[in-house]
């Protein structure tokens, strides 16, 4: 018996899913439902601008934990070079989100925002002066909680 748990722990240890980027911490690249949301948000971004792109990508989703400094809470965060990001987008297949229970509440349909500006070959915004683009994103998470994703 305790032979088969050493080997389990020896398994895990080797096949564990968690990988890192970016000294990022990944916990897994998958939600239940990405798909889905991912359609949703795709539907807000060409309501936004009337244009509609495939925006399927891969997403390295974190579960670290960091203090926020505006409720004093644990928050999982993004954490890149020591500061917390509720979700980072590097370029159009480097992208990370802090996952906060489910895809509305963590940053899943802003950072496609900025996936979605790449893809049509302009800035993405990091400074996200598009307020009108960012307040559709804004929305996108909103159906997303409102839909149950
Ligand atoms: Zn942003």
């Amino acid at each position: 018996m305790n032979r088969i748990i050493l080997l389990f722990l020896f398994l895990h240890g080797c096949f564990s899913s968690e990988r890192y980027t970016h000294g990022i911490s990944v916990d897994f690249w998958e939600t239940p439902n990405q798909d889905l949301g991912t359609r949703i948000v795709e539907d807000y971004c060409r309501l936004a601008t009337g244009l509609y792109l495939d925006l399927t990508t891969e997403i390295g989703w974190t579960t670290t934990l960091c203090l926020s400094e505006v409720s004093g809470d644990y928050k999982t965060a993004v954490i890149y070079r020591d500061v917390c990001y509720a979700g980072l987008t590097f370029n159009i297949d480097d992208i990370y989100v802090a996952w906060r229970g489910t895809l509305g509440e963590s940053a899943f349909a802003h950072e496609l925002g900025h996936i979605f500006k790449i893809k049509l070959g302009i800035d993405p915004d990091g400074q996200h002066l598009d307020t009108t683009f960012w307040n559709a994103m804004e929305a996108a998470s909103f159906e997303l909680q409102l839909e149950g994703l």
